[in-house]
């Protein structure tokens, strides 16, 4: 066993190995929709890797997936990556000369609704791994009235790509990331062999899955729980000088009960000056509304923080009840007197709201530059030391694009599932420095952005923060090993179990493809 796991983990080259044989494997795929015209598969939304692979497969079902990977399994060499939408930021889909499924061949699935334990229990449905979360919602409100729980701010990502890695909106404080709000699915593993799985059945493959970065399995089809959809949302953002102040306030709203608090908080620093694109502009909600900078206190710092709060409400709710239940909740908050910006909108426009960002980061031309984004999850007790380092000196004149940063509750995550957060205490904080920035000769070389989110990851680990990163990229192995720490074994395990000779996912550069089909004792 130690032999066989010294050969497997990954001594980043974990790519594909032409073999003269590989374009038999093409031939060999005979009926599957397949293509060798592989210029969006190379690249993705991150802008910085790129890498060219075998072919691209359109998968029509999960046998199709399954004859695909057991035909790479009958090579050398050859690897095979899941593609969700492409919204990785580290080359995390892509598979060098190996074979990509578009997962979005399969998007218009089997949408099928039911309910857990027959017609009283929790209402679910199944989607397809390749749909996209926009869709997703856009068929449960209008067909059902229902909306599954809990959410990504950008919805243009497919189900099986958020699964694999968490999925974190302002709803995971109560109802956990994504993966804690699935109740099966169906999995192709690296062996080929599709099987159902849930915490009942199958439920190792399960665990794995869920947060595994695609190294266990294909999620072709998940269960997603629901509940009935609000008509609309109060949306409110109230504004903050003092860190403390602001996650005393986090802290407090994401410890109350459902029916006693708002449905989503988030939050996001900003620059304390009238810069567009970093400053007080980038916080009102509407174009009538203006950030007066008069009211901020004379000895405000660098930067300022925006605490971002919904109610969810039906039209049937009276207009004073909620104007009652939200002074009631705000009324104990401690921002900036006055800062505050409220709208209401429906349902459907508050989730889609990033797709408006979108659509104007695509005038601005902003959309398809580079975007070395840095996602991390910060213990609460190392949160006001980052505020102090990163926040105040390394980026305080901002990063171009939102910076999130807000609590999030440890008891909500499943250990069992492969993804990692802090341990110190319960609550722990997404740091999100989601940079959008102009392609050079306009904005700074990529490479420059890159070694500024280095910088802040050396400054977590010199300082003995407990850290993790989301949507994690690593260029070594020990970097690997200090990620999953105690649970590395594990994920050693469950990789030589479902993925034997390592096909999945390479580009996650974690474990190398095992060149030849071994015997595993
Ligand atoms: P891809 O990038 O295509 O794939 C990601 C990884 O999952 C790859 O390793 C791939 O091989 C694997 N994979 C893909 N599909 C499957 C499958 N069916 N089965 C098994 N493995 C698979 N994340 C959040 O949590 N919250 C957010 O609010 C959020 N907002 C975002 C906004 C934008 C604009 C962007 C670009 C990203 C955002 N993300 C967010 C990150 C997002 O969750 C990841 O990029 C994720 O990878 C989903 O993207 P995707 O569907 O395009 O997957």
């Amino acid at each position: 066993m130690i032999a066989y796991l010294e050969h497997f983990v990954h001594g980043n080259d974990a790519e594909s190995r032409q073999d003269d044989t590989d374009g038999d494997v093409v031939s060999s795929l005979d009926g599957l929709e397949i293509t060798t015209a592989t210029a969006s598969a190379g690249k993705d939304f991150g802008g910085t890797k790129f890498s060219k692979p075998l072919a691209v497969v359109r998968p029509s079902s999960a046998v199709d997936i399954a004859r695909a990977v057991r035909a790479a399994a009958a090579t050398a060499n050859l690897t095979v990556a899941a593609r969700g939408n492409g919204h990785s930021i580290n080359g995390q889909a892509m598979a060098h000369r190996g074979l990509v499924l578009d997962m979005r061949a399969m998007e218009n699935h089997c949408f099928r609704f039911g309910a857990e334990n027959g017609s009283g229990g929790l209402r679910y449905v199944d989607v397809p791994g390749g749909a996209l979360w926009e869709d997703v919602l856009k068929r449960c409100v209008s067909q059902f009235g229902l909306a599954p729980r809990s959410w990504t701010d950008y919805l243009g990502l497919t189900v099986g790509g958020t699964l694999s890695n968490g999925g974190v909106s302002g709803q995971a404080f109560r109802y956990g990331p994504q993966t804690a709000n699935v109740t099966e699915m169906e999995v192709v593993t690296g062996r080929g062999e599709t099987v159902i799985c849930s915490e009942k059945q199958n439920s190792e493959l399960f665990f794995a899955a869920l947060g595994g970065l695609g190294q266990f399995g294909i999620i072709t089809r998940a269960r997603v729980l629901l509940q009935q959809a609000p008509d609309m949302v109060r949306w409110i953002r109230v504004v903050y000088s003092e860190f403390e102040a602001y996650t005393r306030d986090a802290e407090w709203l994401v410890s109350l009960r459902e029916g006693e608090g708002f449905d989503y908080v988030e939050g996001f620093v900003f620059v304390n000056s009238d810069d567009p694109c970093n400053g007080w502009p980038t916080v009102p909600i509407h174009p009538n509304q203006r950030f007066d900078p008069v009211r901020l206190p004379s000895n405000a710092g660098p930067v300022l923080y925006c605490l971002e709060l919904a109610l969810h409400y039906r039209h049937s709710h009276h207009p004073s009840t909620l104007d009652m239940e939200v002074e009631k909740l705000v009324g104990r908050l401690r921002f900036v007197e006055g800062v505050k910006f409220e709208v209401d909108v429906s349902y459907m426009e508050f989730l889609l709201r990033v797709k408006r960002v979108e659509e104007e980061a695509k005038v601005k031309g902003i959309w398809d530059a580079p975007h070395p984004w840095l996602n991390m999850f910060i213990s609460k007790s190392n949160i006001a030391e980052f505020d102090r380092e990163v926040f105040k000196k390394i980026i305080k004149n901002g990063v171009g694009g939102p910076i999130l940063v807000y609590p999030l509750l440890r008891s909500k995550w499943d250990s069992r599932h492969s993804v990692m957060v802090p341990e110190s205490s319960n609550i722990f904080y997404i740091v999100a420095l989601l940079r959008f920035v102009p392609a050079p000769p306009k904005g700074p070389h990529a490479e420059i952005l890159v070694a500024q989110n280095n910088a802040i990851i050396q400054l977590c680990y010199n300082r003995g923060f407990d850290f993790k990163l989301y949507l994690p990229h690593y260029n070594s192995q020990e970097n690997w090993m200090r990620h999953f720490g105690d649970k590395w074994t594990r994920f050693i395990d469950r990789k030589a179990n479902f993925d034997p000779l390592a096909l999945l996912a390479p580009g996650q550069k974690i474990f190398s493809r095992i060149p030849q089909p071994l015997s595993i004792t």
